[in-house]
């Protein structure tokens, strides 16, 4: 029962409780050696920005900067912006310290992101992200080795149904085709179309294609395909990607109505969805970004990245009972000691064991033996590394076996008592 006065957490912002952050820190170390095998480099940039690195680089029209951002002043009266997605300040941070100046990038970065919305399930006010972000290359080749390594990360995970969504936006010449074939066919069902999307007819026509409004979208279903407006050029790129795509035997599905939620993008766009997860269903999204860099005032820089949300990832694996999200992380031995000389021996062994990279806990407090072998036996630790009063006379510790795979591979171990000098060396050769 929550005391009067009590203070809560934030509407929409979760705490990550001791028992689920296990999930978190196999997710994010898995992303650090996946992606750290391919060469990227994390970042690791504020997580409050000036408001208009957001307005300028994600777009005005998106819904994240018209109705999602934290947004306040600081005691200075500078208008700040708690970040709402990851890429923005990739692009700040690169053009501030000269990373994309006659040079490629391979980036990485996992952290906090914050939009206002609507709490449900998958969607949060303060949720997580990892993503990647590739700064000098425009060629499809970079975006085929990003969905490589998406795809190694969920198998290793061990995520299933997920499907992967491509379509292409083109380039500039492209969209303006398409835009104006959008906005004809649009014009003809206007009376049906939400507030949204008829400001949007006028300032962002694709825009609408994003537009979570059910009607909207069931209009949408006959409306015209980019792929039939692109360049020869962006055509020519599409195909060469899902030729890579195919020699990785990755499988895909092209989906013509994928704009994504972000205005900057052009040419290839992607998600990955996991159908059975209900309506929040896209894990993962990104997308080609050539005229960013530029446009914020850097040297002009092809980019290509995505963002994935850490929640939405850890809650499908989780329903899926994903053997492979929890790495075993067993317990050597379990401490036990009585009286106040053995406990301070029992420190001392701790630290040493847990100094040479072995993991070992420890009975804190009074408590009869009996009690201290229960909680020994319940730790699941391989070992009991017992200090009675005799033994710490003696400079001595008792070594039992609990667990039982252990057990078995040594059917004639017997308690045994050792100098406590040497307790590291023999647990280590038990071990092993
Ligand atoms: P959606 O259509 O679900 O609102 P989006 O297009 O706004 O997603 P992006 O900005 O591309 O999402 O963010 C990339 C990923 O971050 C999403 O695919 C999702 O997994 C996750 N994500 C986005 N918003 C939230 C949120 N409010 N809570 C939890 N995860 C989120
Ligand atoms: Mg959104």
């Amino acid at each position: 029962m929550a005391k009067q006065g009590q203070i809560k957490a934030i509407k929409g912002m979760k705490d990550v409780l001791p028992d689920e952050t296990r999930d978190w820190l196999r997710v994010e170390a898995l992303c650090a050696q996946l992606f750290g095998n391919r060469g990227y480099k994390q970042i690791r940039t504020p997580i409050m920005e000036s408001t208009n690195l957001f307005a300028r680089s994600i777009g005005a029209e998106t819904d994240i900067v018209s109705k999602e951002m934290y947004t306040f002043e600081d005691r200075n009266g500078d208008s700040l912006t708690l970040r709402p997605e990851g890429t923005a300040s990739c692009v700040r941070a690169g053009i501030e310290h000269g990373l994309f100046y006659n040079k490629q990038q391979r980036l990485w970065y996992v952290g906090p992101m914050f939009r206002h919305e609507r709490p449900q399930k998958g969607r949060y006010r303060q949720f997580h992200q990892v993503g990647v972000e590739c700064y000098g290359w425009s060629t499809p080749d970079i975006e085929a080795e990003v969905f490589s390594m998406i795809k190694q990360l969920f198998n290793k995970l061990g995520l299933q149904n997920v499907v992967l969504y491509i379509n292409s936006l083109g380039d500039s010449d492209s969209r303006a085709r398409y835009k104006a074939a959008l906005v004809l066919y649009l014009q003809g069902f206007i009376k049906d179309l939400d507030e949204d999307s008829k400001r949007r007819l006028n300032t962002n026509p694709l825009r609408i294609l994003d537009s979570k409004n059910e009607r909207v979208q069931a209009i949408l279903k006959d409306a015209p395909s980019i792929l039939d407006f692109l360049s020869e050029d962006s055509r020519a790129r599409f195909d060469e990607l899902q030729n890579y795509l195919k020699a990785l035997e990755i499988e895909y599905q092209v989906e013509p109505r994928l704009v994504r939620g972000l205005d900057y993008y052009n040419d290839t766009v992607f998600e990955w969805v996991n159908h059975d997860y209900g309506a929040q269903a896209t894990v993962c999204g990104g997308g080609r970004y050539d005229l960013m860099v530029e446009q914020m005032g850097g040297q002009a820089t092809p980019a290509f990245g995505f963002g994935m949300g850490l929640e939405r990832l850890i809650e499908m694996l989780r329903e899926q009972n994903a053997p492979n999200l929890v790495e075993d992380d067993r317990l050597d031995a379990f401490i036990v000691s009585v009286g106040k000389t053995s406990r301070s021996q029992a420190l001392k062994i701790q630290q040493n064991l847990t100094q040479n990279g072995l993991s070992a806990a420890l009975h804190v407090g009074e408590g009869s033996m009996k009690n201290q072998f229960k909680k020994a036996d319940k730790s699941g630790a391989s070992l009991a590394i017992i200090i009675g009063e005799q033994e710490s006379e003696d400079y001595a510790a008792n070594v039992k076996i609990l667990r039982k795979d252990l057990l078995e591979a040594n059917p004639n171990f017997q308690q045994i008592s050792i100098a406590q000098e040497e307790v590291f060396n023999f647990v280590t050769n038990l071990l092993n």
